[in-house]
């Protein structure tokens, strides 16, 4: 049995080239691998529009050891941080910001509602002590899509620094520093670029990182130290996850073979479309309205006919080859199913095809989750 496809918010899916880049080890002051670095780092700036104002600083760990690594470092001990919050996403940036000893606020809208820039425009005006502010771009844990943009001007508007969370839609969702002002962007490896886990970035403006030094909480998390590393002898500072990197490498010369953010992202709309249309023929109901509904993974509310059990729909999916999330909301149950990573329209069709066969074993007539008010289905 070939593996199973991954239609989760990572890891994800990844091609068979990206696979074979790793067959090979590297010393990590070997030349082509320091050469590997420079340009993987310089295109991962470029994705962003940033090339000639951000520097891109990769961290070893998983999307989560990037986002510390850019709070500790860039929101110094003295600084204040707003998070807007709709989402588990946001609240661990609220989760980090305490560990590590930041003070930090943050302004909570329901999970299927996005920020809101208005609270966030009022919450600037009356506390000038706020230094930065945080963001999720697109929320993981619903797939809503946040309104980065107004965000970020707001913030603009107000001269503070804003952070973004762009890890579940970079390479696929269009950000650029030059529309969208930010101090940092935080992404990795293994979600639209279609990497292996194991990297996260940071894409922080020069002047920031600069001004940064000192301010870290930790060794291992100093965005500031480790770009002087990079900038010193084009090495990490502690072992480099080589195999990672090659992967990425890789994985960043088919991102550009399939037209950059915007072929990326075009393929990963039509995979949505298709899971969409093809689960709402069986029934279900996504959470979100269109309008909100990022083309990176669907929350779909839980159906409401009793012989419906999660456990068995999920394995009934497993065994046919593709595997799904549980929901991670608070409002409903639910569950969800991915569109990103190394998937097309086949697999998708391929995965509604699972979903109809697998509602059939269970004897489960249709997907349609409870109405709203309702008590019987
Ligand atoms: C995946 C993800 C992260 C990082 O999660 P890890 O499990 O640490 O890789 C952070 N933010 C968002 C929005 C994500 O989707």
């Amino acid at each position: 049995m070939p593996d199973p496809y991954l239609l989760t918010p990572g890891p994800l899916t990844t091609s068979a080239p990206v696979k074979q880049a790793m067959l090979r080890d590297w010393g990590s002051r070997d030349e082509t691998f320091i050469a590997m670095n420079r340009r993987v780092r310089a295109r991962l700036a470029e994705l962003a529009g940033a090339e000639d104002t951000h520097v891109c600083v990769p961290v070893q760990g998983s999307g989560t050891f990037a986002v510390e690594a850019a709070l500790g470092t860039l929101v110094p001990r003295t600084g204040r941080l707003l998070v807007l919050v709709n989402g588990a996403y946001g609240r661990r940036m609220v989760q980090i910001a305490r560990v590590i000893g930041r003070d930090c606020r943050f302004l909570e809208t329901a999970e299927n509602e996005p920020v809101s820039p208005a609270a966030l425009d009022r919450a600037l005006d009356e506390d000038p002590d706020i230094t930065h502010v945080a963001v999720v771009q697109c929320e993981t844990t619903t797939g809503l899509l946040n309104p980065v943009e107004e965000v970020a001007a707001i913030c603009a508007r107000h001269g503070r620094a804003l952070l973004i969370d762009a890890m579940s839609g970079f390479g696929a969702l269009p950000l650029d520093a030059r529309r969208t002002p930010f101090e940092a962007v935080m992404a990795s490896a293994n979600k639209c670029l279609e990497g292996v886990p194991g990297l996260g970035f940071v894409i922080v403006r020069q002047q920031a990182l600069e001004a940064a030094a000192g301010n870290a909480h930790s060794l291992s998390l100093d965005l500031h130290a480790q770009w002087r590393g990079f900038e010193q002898n084009g090495q990490w500072r502690f072992t480099p996850p080589t195999h990672v990197l090659a992967a990425l490498d890789r994985a960043l010369d088919e991102h550009a073979e399939e037209g950059g953010v915007a072929g990326r992202g075009a393929r990963y709309r039509r995979n949505l479309r298709v899971l969409l249309d093809g689960m709402a023929a069986l029934g279900f109901v996504p959470l979100l309205p269109a309008a909100l509904q990022a083309p990176i993974i669907v929350t779909f509310r839980m159906p409401a006919d009793p012989r419906f059990a999660f456990d068995c729909f999920y394995e009934g999916l497993r065994r046919r080859g593709y595997v799904i999330y549980p929901g991670k909301l608070t409002v409903a149950e639910s569950f969800r199913m991915g569109c990103i990573g190394r998937l097309d329209v086949a697999v998708m069709q391929g995965a509604v095809a699972a979903v109809a066969n697998t509602l059939g074993e269970m004897g489960v007539r249709s997907g349609a989750p409870q109405r709203d008010g309702d008590s019987t289905p």
